[in-house]
């Protein structure tokens, strides 16, 4: 321990105390041992620093900061220095409203199109992820700070979060869940881990021995901070036991409470929480040191604005370019048309929203490009319904413009923590609206906001579309420099667009519905999946138009990796990604069809050639054995594959691989889903053949009464009469809501209330409601009412009398 001195000097009380937060976002001082509050805050993109009221889901204002696109975008560029630039800017500003610890970044996979928060994510690859994640953690904690990366581990859907058990085989849990995980910890070196607030096959993540003492801490070396998400701890002495330090937010002492009694009651050794307050020290010292001397408590606004600019100038994505139509010649006259081009879409819902210092928009930069604009329509409203008067406005003006530049996408309400997407359509008013100006104008440029994959039906209606996800508070001029060919495009796609919803494979199992979700298509996510299936696809993963081009030769490999020669054969300069895939020519173990192990971006100016090189790592060939518990390597012949997007393969070349001879994992006959790669929609009986057990019953049971971790939308089924009509009134408080247009204030209701588990209810209320309150709503939901209020009544007066001090 590195800090057993002070450690001695501690009573037992003062070491609980550190182990849960003071408030909403800082941790407990101790005056008397000089140990300080360190304060922690939201989060991926930008600085989410409450001085005043505080929430998890973005409702209170933040102080400003920088709005820098948000992780799904970043992840276009493919650019780890880049992340690691962001990073650091996001390090200044945090350091700037003295932060320790930045909660992000967030590096889910993309499971399912339609996860809430996919927005916030990276990739649906963990190798493209892990990558950028340890470039934002490096250039954060080159302030002396924290970074946190969340949240640990499978939380691939927003709605039931707090109590959804993710049932996974192991091998997908290593390769694809944890993966990016691994890359980010190890590499990215983070001092700060975020659990998830899901259970991982039958465990709460926090309390997992699996995933936080063998796997984090044994396997990765990890020596740094574990925290809860915000009111995701539920049996406390269980998540010490697996090494979680740090629960947020404060429970005003009540678990502390816990780990007091348990050690005191020998169910616990006193080492354990040693270990843990070691660790929280270390975290508190080594991020409290840059404000122990000075430091910048300002920074500059418009040069973090302009960062941000560049940031999502490298981000943006070409999808369609037909005729060359962009870049859009000087003096063009443009339609601009579009709700999105007044009020930019440029983050999204929930913790991570940040106050913007500046926030550009398209009309307002356009007069500064060098565009003749003749005009502004909005085209349709956000939130509402078909406006046919809006149309025909937005019609009249397209009708006299050379190029319609329509801004369309998803709106706040639709992406945001707390809930997924309902369909991957864009809204039906927007559609409307585009099909109607294609009748008018042929030459239409769509630029989509949105920060996930979408659904393009209409795309043939759209000569041109320029995709800036959620591009941050400088997204609109850097989109209008896209446009204009003042930056040329250089993003390609971190996700596959499939053609309908319905190709996707997770689709008869996202998202789990009441106890638990299955990821019975295994490994089999993004492009893993079509590109082993055949299914057809709008967009493959990695791909992105440029206005040059860009031509791939001579390939050499060896045991070092891929050399090959770029060359920019168009007239423009611009950056070309090219990505090395590898796929396993032995069906002896089941694999995908390839898998991205490496990639580079290169700055080629028109005619120049680059020799370009990209290595293998340790995790080039390795694949999880289930048999042997460990990493192995297949002894075969491998196809390194050098592509400009997963189906645009350009150069390829074999390579014999000497293997690790590890016992076969599995027994070809019973899988045959996951032999063909067709695992869209997998049996019980071979999802347990390859999870080795059973799987569990995913249905509640309603026969139970109602306990901590069931949720307040199983009150439908409750004893009592209370439980049923309180669900009743929340349901329909929803519906209504939703029916008025006021689809926000819907999302706050499942967001915050429908889908919590009832030890939220303590969790979540900083000491308001305490766990014994919590008892007395127990027994009225579950039909004791006059009982249940007796019992809520006396605790909440023995609590009252202990806060006097009585
Ligand atoms: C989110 C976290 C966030 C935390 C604090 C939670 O609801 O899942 O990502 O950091 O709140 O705001």
């Amino acid at each position: 321990m590195k800090y057993k001195e002070i450690i001695n000097k501690m009573t037992l009380e003062e070491k609980a105390s550190l182990m849960s937060g003071k408030d909403f976002w800082t941790t407990q001082e101790i005056e008397r041992l000089g140990i300080n509050s360190i304060f922690l805050a939201d989060g991926p993109h930008g600085i989410r620093k409450q001085a005043e009221a505080a929430d998890h889901l973005g409702l209170n204002e933040s102080l400003p900061a920088t709005c820098f696109p948000t992780a799904a975008t970043v992840a276009n560029s493919w650019n780890e220095k880049l992340g690691e630039k962001i990073g650091q800017y996001l390090g200044e500003e945090a350091v700037a409203q003295k932060v320790n610890v930045l909660l992000g970044p967030g590096v889910n996979m993309k499971r399912d199109p339609l996860c809430g928060r996919n927005f916030e994510y990276f990739s649906e690859d963990p190798y493209h992820t892990g990558k950028l994640a340890a470039g934002y953690i490096k250039g954060i904690q080159s302030h002396g700070i924290s970074a946190c990366v969340k949240h640990f581990a499978a939380n691939n859907q927003e709605e039931r979060r707090m109590s959804i058990d993710t049932i996974v085989d192991e091998r997908t849990l290593r390769e694809i869940y944890l993966t990016a995980f691994e890359i980010a910890i190890k590499e990215g070196r983070t001092k700060t881990v975020m659990s998830s607030y899901n259970m991982v096959n039958g465990a709460y993540t926090n309390e997992s021995i699996h995933l936080m003492r063998e796997i984090l801490r044994g396997e990765w070396d990890f020596d740094g901070v574990v925290v809860t998400d915000w009111g995701g701890s539920n049996d406390r002495v269980a998540g010490l036991l697996a090494g979680n330090e740090l629960e947020m937010p404060t429970t005003a002492g009540e678990t502390n409470q816990d780990i007091i009694k348990a050690i005191e009651s020998g169910k616990i050794k006193e080492a354990v929480l040693d270990e843990c307050v070691d660790r929280i020290l270390d975290l508190i010292y080594t991020t409290e040191d840059v404000y122990s001397k000075s430091y910048a408590k300002e920074f500059n606004v418009k040069e973090h604005h302009k960062v941000a600019q560049e940031v999502a100038e490298e981000s943006i994505v070409l999808l369609k370019n037909e005729g060359n139509l962009l870049p859009l010649k000087k003096g063009t006259k443009v339609a601009t048309i579009g709700d999105f081009a007044k009020n930019p879409r440029y983050q999204g819902a929930g913790s991570s929203i940040v106050n913007p210092t500046i926030l550009d928009n398209t009309l307002e930069s356009l007069d500064a490009s060098v565009l003749v604009n003749i005009g502004y329509e909005p085209g349709f409203e956000r939130y509402g319904k078909k406006n046919k008067k809006k149309i025909t406005k937005a019609c009249e003006l397209a009708k006299e413009a050379d190029v319609v530049l329509l801004y369309i996408g998803l709106d706040e309400a639709t992406e945001a923590e707390g809930l997924d997407r309902q369909t991957m359509a864009l809204p039906a008013n927007q559609v409307a609206l585009l099909q109607a100006i294609a009748q008018v104008n042929p030459n239409i440029v769509a630029i989509l906001s949105s920060g996930a994959a979408i659904e393009m039906p209409w795309i043939d209606n759209v000569k041109g579309l320029v995709h800036g996800y959620l591009s941050g508070q400088a997204g609109a001029q850097a989109i209008l420099r896209v446009l204009t060919g003042e930056v040329n495009p250089s993003g390609k796609l971190a996700e596959t667009y499939p053609l309908r919803y319905e190709d996707t494979p997770a689709y008869h199992h996202f998202p789990g519905k009441e106890v638990s979700v299955e990821y019975r298509e295994s490994m089999y996510i993004g492009y893993r999946y079509y590109d082993t299936a055949n299914v057809n696809v709008r967009f493959p993963f990695g791909f992105g138009l440029s206005y040059t081009t860009f031509e791939y030769s001579a390939i050499q490999v060896d045991n070092d990796g891929v050399t090959f020669a770029l060359s920019n054969t168009g007239n423009v300069a611009g950056m070309e990604i090219a990505q090395m895939y590898v796929s396993c020519q032995s069906d002896a173990i089941f694999r995908p069809e390839k898998e991205l192990k490496g990639f580079t971006k290169v700055f080629l100016n028109p005619g120049e050639t680059k020799s370009v090189t990209i290595p293998f790592d340790d995790k080039t060939f390795r694949y999880f054995n289930v048999k042997t518990n460990q990493w192995e390597i297949e002894e075969a012949t491998y196809t390194i594959i050098v592509g400009a997007s997963s189906t645009d393969c350009r150069l390829e070349h074999s390579l014999f691989v000497e293997g690790t001879h590890a016992p076969l994992p599995y027994d070809k006959e019973k899988l045959p889903s996951y032999y063909s790669g067709k695992a869209n929609n997998v049996t019980e009986a071979e999802f347990e053949a390859l999870l080795g057990d059973k799987v569990p019953v995913s249905t509640w049971d309603r026969t139970k009464p109602l306990g901590y971790n069931d949720t307040i939308a199983q009150c439908q089924y409750a004893k009592g009469w209370f439980a049923r009509f309180s669900y009743r009134t929340i349901s329909f408080a929803h519906w209504f809501l939703r029916k008025i247009g006021k689809r926000e204030l819907a999302n706050l209701i499942m967001m915050s209330v429908y889908h919590m588990p009832f030890r939220g209810v303590s969790r979540m209320t900083g000491g308001v409601i305490n766990m014994p309150m919590l008892d007395g709503i127990l027994l009225i939901v579950n039909g004791q009412f006059f009982k249940g209020t007796r019992h809520f009544l006396r605790e909440r007066s023995k609590m009252l009398k202990l806060a006097k001090g009585e």
